[in-house]
């Protein structure tokens, strides 16, 4: 802070702080024009059980930009979360996914996937947002207990008690709720319990140390599928890209899988290819 620098309020950037900012500003504004101008597309990893079928999708946001090319979701999703590009990026998200998913339901070869849903925090505490999702329910005329809503442990903890009542608001329409990256934050494992999910995802962080030089991690994964699998949640190791790391999933009680080892996020319409060659 300007402050801590001796009081002086003249703010001083270097250079590279500079080109940072100068960056993030091109970012922003080529991502205002994102949604209207068509560059944005959703790509769909599918989720495998133990036996090699294929349970459902994962919807991951693709930004293709004329001149920048292909940002990654990691990049652009948190400047839209701090500047509220989100709300509408986040809507078209939904939207697209639900369509989606209607004509999933109606092809008989598809018919029964399940669609996951990353929602930002800010999409989640929009004072309408279960109004949206019901709203989609009805306009798709979707199954509801096949759209599954993806939340991470940080948004829910923030609002303990509101993303709670929401949550069973949601629920109650019959959509269910997988929480994201589980692990990776700061809240305790007990805390599974008093929240509403119907599955966790657990990270690729934790997925990795189990091949890697770091075995003490495993402690941790076998913890949350012990946990998970009592409390009767359905479990998604994600970030899945070798068969040992499937197999000491398996091992230690893992039934879900997600990751390169299978297929990686790809347009819809490799996606229905590759699961209409898969096992089902
Ligand atoms: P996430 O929801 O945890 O998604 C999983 C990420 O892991 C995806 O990255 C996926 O491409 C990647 N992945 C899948 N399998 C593997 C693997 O075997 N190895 C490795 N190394 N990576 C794998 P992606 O697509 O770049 O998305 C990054 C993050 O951006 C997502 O993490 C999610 O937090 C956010 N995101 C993506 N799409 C959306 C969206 O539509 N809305 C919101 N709010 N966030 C989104
Ligand atoms: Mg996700
Ligand atoms: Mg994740
Ligand atoms: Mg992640």
């Amino acid at each position: 802070h300007a402050k801590q620098n001796g009081g002086n309020s003249q703010m001083c950037f270097s250079p590279a702080m500079t080109e940072q900012i100068q960056q993030r500003y091109a970012l922003e504004s080529a991502l205002a024009n994102a949604v209207a101008a068509a560059q944005l597309q959703l790509h769909y990893q599918p989720q495998l059980a133990d036996s090699g079928q294929v349970i459902g999708v994962e919807a991951l946001l693709r930004w293709q930009h004329p001149e920048l090319g292909a940002v990654s979701p990691a990049q652009f999703i948190p400047l839209a979360e701090a500047n509220g590009q989100i709300e509408a990026i986040g809507q078209w998200v939904l939207q697209n996914a639900c369509s989606q998913l209607q004509q999933w339901q109606n092809d008989p070869q598809l018919a029964g996937l399940t669609m996951s849903v990353n929602i930002s925090a800010r999409q989640f505490y929009l004072p309408d947002f279960v109004g949206t999702v019901q709203q989609c329910l009805q306009q798709y005329q979707l199954i509801p207990e096949l759209l599954i809503l993806e939340l991470t442990e940080g948004l829910v903890l923030a609002n303990l008690d509101d993303a709670v009542a929401r949550m069973q608001q949601i629920k109650q329409l019959g959509v269910r709720f997988s929480m994201d990256d589980f692990g990776t934050g700061y809240s305790s494992l007990s805390y599974l319990s008093r929240l509403p999910f119907d599955e966790v995802k657990i990270d690729q962080y934790f997925v990795r140390s189990g091949s890697s030089a770091n075995p003490r991690d495993w402690v941790i994964v076998d913890a949350i599928i012990g946990i998970a699998n009592t409390y009767g949640m359905k479990l998604v190791a994600e970030g899945v890209e070798t068969e040992a790391q499937r197999q000491l999933l398996q091992k230690s009680g893992c039934r879900c899988y997600q990751g390169y080892l299978f297929a990686r996020p790809a347009p819809v319409a490799e996606t229905e290819e590759w699961i209409k060659q898969q096992y089902r």
